[in-house]
């Protein structure tokens, strides 16, 4: 038992004796993306390891979420995130496009692999509420909760890789929420696939119709030789059935990101709630209740109006809704945007992306405005992406004043619109991964987080760039 020094919030403090549930190097807490790679990388150096994840399965929004598709050319991917596509395109369960469709079942698969060959404990079905500190107030544990109660997993480092920022939130590390001027954030979205498409007579209508596509070849993509199938417009056909009663009011277009046309089956991503935020439970409640009758009128509306789709029915919805963005943690340096676009080279580089983007705020990537789609919106109706690539600083995983605690996957610091860029899960595997290492190294080293020496991070990070 121990009576922890425990915080519930910055402000927020709980005073009870609680069982030590288990005493690691490192602790991951939050199981997507980077959640995974970090408790694998962190796991691989010998570190003894845990994962700690709400769900009864590893991916977040990627697998149980179902949103399948990895956003970076496959040939450009190093370390795990290769090692992850490699294994994956061996089992038929990725493509080696431009962008990187994959098979979300067997990604989960894999990743139990990974994780328990890296000898990774696992806690599932277990909700982090909370953070413990030492005496002099850096974080040494996390208050979790699971079906037998209330209790807390001690750690020397700790990787906040929850995607919302969780466990800084409960420190108390500044962080930012949403675009400067107005705090908006992007809409959620939960993603659900389709089965039952005649893929022959859908590929044909998009090919014969291109202007009633985006005009991004690299955006929405046919490619029926290697299989990568992205399709975002139906622009007059979605005009037309609203005008009819279809469909409703925020909808301007039709988006499947991604298409296995061998399976006849193809993932929607076109629900949009807009006004809310991930970290607030009313807003997840009305948000997923909003987003089922949404769903409901997209496959009314296909059935009706989409050539191939006559026939399709739901085979499944995500396990949770995708949440594009919610906290940002303020880091030891704040990435921009402009430094993505001006490709700024780091002394602390940890890790090396690319993606195909729209710059600027009229590339939000899913502005929050409530106009997705529409004919103002530039970035879907007329922009033509370009390639970007850019490198990511160690300092943007250490929230401002850490001693123990990384950041990685879609919380590191940086600014609404770098957000864009750095969301992506491949820049998700490897924040996780350098922060998963950083832990590890940091732990043995007894070092704090920001005086890890780089050398021996980039020694376990092998062949990856950066
Ligand atoms: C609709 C949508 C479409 C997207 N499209 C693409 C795309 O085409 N290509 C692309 O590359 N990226 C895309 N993205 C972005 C990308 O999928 C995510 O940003 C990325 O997967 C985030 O990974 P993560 O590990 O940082 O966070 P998450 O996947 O959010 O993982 C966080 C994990 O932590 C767990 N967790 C959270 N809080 C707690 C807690 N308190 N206690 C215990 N567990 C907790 C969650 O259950 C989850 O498993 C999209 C995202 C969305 C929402």
């Amino acid at each position: 038992m121990e009576k922890g020094n425990l915080f519930l919030g910055p402000d927020l403090q709980y005073g009870a004796d609680l069982p030590v549930l288990g005493e690691y190097d490192v602790i991951v807490a939050g199981g997507g993306m980077a959640g995974v790679a970090a408790a694998v990388a962190a796991g691989r150096t010998g570190a003894k390891t845990c994962l700690v994840e709400r769900l009864q399965t590893v991916g977040g929004i990627a697998t149980a979420g179902l949103m399948n598709l990895f956003y970076t050319p496959y040939e450009v991917m190093s370390g795990f995130g290769r090692e992850l596509f490699s294994v994956l395109e061996s089992k038929g369960g990725a493509v080696k496009g431009e962008t990187v469709p994959f098979d979300q079942e067997l990604c989960v698969s894999e990743f139990f692999r990974f994780l328990s060959e890296a000898k990774v404990d696992l806690f599932l079905d277990t909700w982090i509420c909370g953070v413990s500190k030492n005496s002099a107030g850096d974080v040494d544990g996390l208050l979790v909760v699971n079906k037998p109660g209330m209790g807390i997993l001690k750690g020397k480092r700790i990787v906040d890789a929850t995607g919302d920022g969780d466990v800084s939130f409960y420190t108390g590390f500044p962080y930012e929420q949403g675009r400067a001027e107005d705090h908006k954030m992007r809409p959620l979205t939960l993603l659900f696939t389709v089965g039952g498409i005649d893929c022959r007579k859908f590929l044909d209508y998009v090919k014969e119709n291109p202007g009633e596509f985006s005009p991004d070849p690299n955006q929405c993509i046919v490619n029926e030789e290697t299989g990568e199938i992205r399709v975002f417009g139906f622009f007059s056909i979605v005009e037309k059935a609203k005008k009819a009663g279809y469909l409703y009011d925020s909808c301007n277009y039709f988006r499947i990101e991604a298409m296995f046309p061998e399976r006849g089956t193809a993932t929607i991503n076109t629900i949009r709630v807009y006004d809310s935020d991930g970290t607030r439970n009313s807003d997840i409640v009305s948000a997923v209740v909003e987003a089922r009758r949404q769903q409901s009128k997209i496959m009314e509306f296909v059935r009706m109006f989409i050539p191939g789709m006559e026939k399709s029915f739901l085979t499944s919805t995500g396990q949770i809704i995708g949440v594009r963005d919610t906290r940002r943690i303020v880091g030891e340096l704040y990435m921009t945007e402009d430094d993505i676009a001006a490709g700024r080279d780091w002394p602390d580089s940890i890790g090396y992306c690319k993606g195909r983007q729209t710059l600027g705020h009229q590339g939000e990537g899913h502005s929050p405005d409530g106009t997705e789609g529409s004919e103002n919106d530039y970035a879907v109706r007329q922009a033509v992406g370009r390639m970007v690539s850019f490198k990511i600083p160690y300092r943007i995983l250490i929230p401002k004043g850490s001693k123990t605690v990384l950041l990685a996957g879609r919380n590191v610091s940086c600014d609404f619109l770098a957000h864009k860029h750095l969301r992506n899960q491949p820049a998700c595997i490897t924040t996780g991964t350098a922060a998963g290492i950083a832990a590890a190294v940091s732990a043995g080293d007894n070092t704090a987080v920001g005086d890890v020496d780089l050398s021996k991070i980039r020694n376990y990070l092998g062949d990856s760039e950066y």
